[in-house]
């Protein structure tokens, strides 16, 4: 419910599957309570698989499949463009002549005009300091594309399908002391480097961002993963990159993340002010009228205000809401294992609803029907 009154997104690029810093992300989504994307340029196909048989395409699937789970743990979205991971790379120049750095460059842009980040977070430096080659493109895309997601002369044909152009306001490299054992001094002194505690506690979720980041890290099961749940301070380290520079120390300085940032968002905002006033621990059905009324009045702002885009992300967070207010759990089981794309499934459904509240069941059932049917639409327009 306190996410719904944050408006502002923050997209982290890498390379590979378990490159990303888990615990920014976790921190970015469930401190900061900002929408946060991980768009890994591969799938980790050309890795090693510790838990079973499976190489190459069969575990660039477990690997998208270990980020997802991540993701669900750590409350960020999954992106990837079609670059696969060949194996190791001496250079960028040398992935960039294997993968098309043309059709990876423009991946990157339509994630970036799909997601709208405010701000960008690279994993690595553009240059061969990254190590690895897959690394070093990484950020030499990400940076591209931060200038070109703006610009409508830019791969046009995604404008003709409907996307619009986007212009991140901020670009940041996420250093490591890792790799610069002095980082901590150089961030106190240089201008451009920002410092981040991501070790912040949340007493409602009853964890540190960085414990809920140990338990989404260890879902890379693949490559042997169990990282630790740490507690307390932890910082990180931020080099302003593009864009212009936060007047304060704080990375998001002069970006709107609020309702206000929307025309006709104070009504939404009060709304929501009274429905986290009004919130019951123990009887969440108490808020479902709250919700409804919340989700018919986003709806309406499409319309009324020609508000698209957020209004619509955060209906769907309210529908969410809604479920589990009601403590309703619908299932959908299916005796096949495989599907192809395209092609047609039977599932038997079911609905469980653990909540007072009458009638509900039906208009649950519709509205979780037609998200199936959206991001079954969504996966077929965006898989390479
Ligand atoms: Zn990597």
């Amino acid at each position: 419910m306190q996410k719904l009154n944050v408006l502002g997104s923050v997209l982290y690029i890498v390379a590979h599957p378990d490159d990303e810093n888990t615990k920014l992300i976790a921190w970015l989504a469930n401190g900061k309570k900002v929408r946060t994307g991980n768009l890994s340029l591969t799938r980790g196909d050309g890795g090693q698989n510790l838990i079973g048989p499976e190489l190459g395409d069969a575990l660039g699937i477990i690997r998208t499949q270990e980020l997802m789970e991540a993701r669900r743990i750590d409350g960020g979205e999954q992106f990837f463009t079609r670059a696969v991971d060949f194996g190791y790379s001496k250079n960028a120049a040398e992935s960039f002549e294997k993968w098309g750095k043309q059709e990876v460059l423009s991946d990157v842009v339509r994630v970036i005009r799909t997601f709208r980040p405010d701000v960008i977070i690279t994993r690595f430096a553009p240059d061969r300091s990254a190590g690895h080659g897959h690394h070093e493109a990484s950020a030499i895309l990400a940076e591209e594309a931060f200038d070109l997601a703006g610009d409508p002369k830019a791969f046009p044909e995604q404008l003709e399908q409907g996307l619009e152009v986007w212009q991140p306001r901020r670009l940041f490299f996420n250093g490591s002391t890792w790799w610069k054992k002095d980082l901590a001094d150089i961030a106190k002194s240089d201008p451009d480097w920002f410092s981040v505690d991501v070790g912040g506690y949340d007493p409602l979720l009853g964890l540190s961002y960085t414990e809920i980041a140990g338990r989404s890290r260890s879902m890379h099961k693949s490559q042997g993963f169990g990282a630790a749940e740490t507690r307390g301070e932890m910082l990180e380290y931020l080099k302003l990159v593009k864009g212009d520079r936060p007047k304060t120390k704080d990375i998001f300085e002069g970006i709107d993340m609020t309702w206000g940032r929307v025309k006709g968002g104070d009504v939404i905002r009060s709304l929501i002010g009274d429905l986290i006033n009004r919130y019951s621990v123990v009887e969440p059905e108490q808020s479902i009228e709250r919700l409804a009324q919340l989700e018919t009045e986003l709806d309406k702002m499409c319309s009324s205000f020609s508000d698209c885009w957020w209004a619509p992300l955060k209906s769907k967070v309210v529908r969410d809401l809604l479920r589990n207010c009601a403590g309703l759990i619908v299932e959908a089981n299916s005796t096949s294992s495989f599907v192809a794309s395209r092609d047609s499934i039977r599932a038997s459904f079911a609905s469980v609803q653990r909540s007072a509240v009458p009638s509900l069941t039906l208009s649950m059932f519709m509205a979780i029907d037609r998200r199936v049917s959206k991001s079954m639409n969504r996966l077929a327009q965006h898989s390479p």
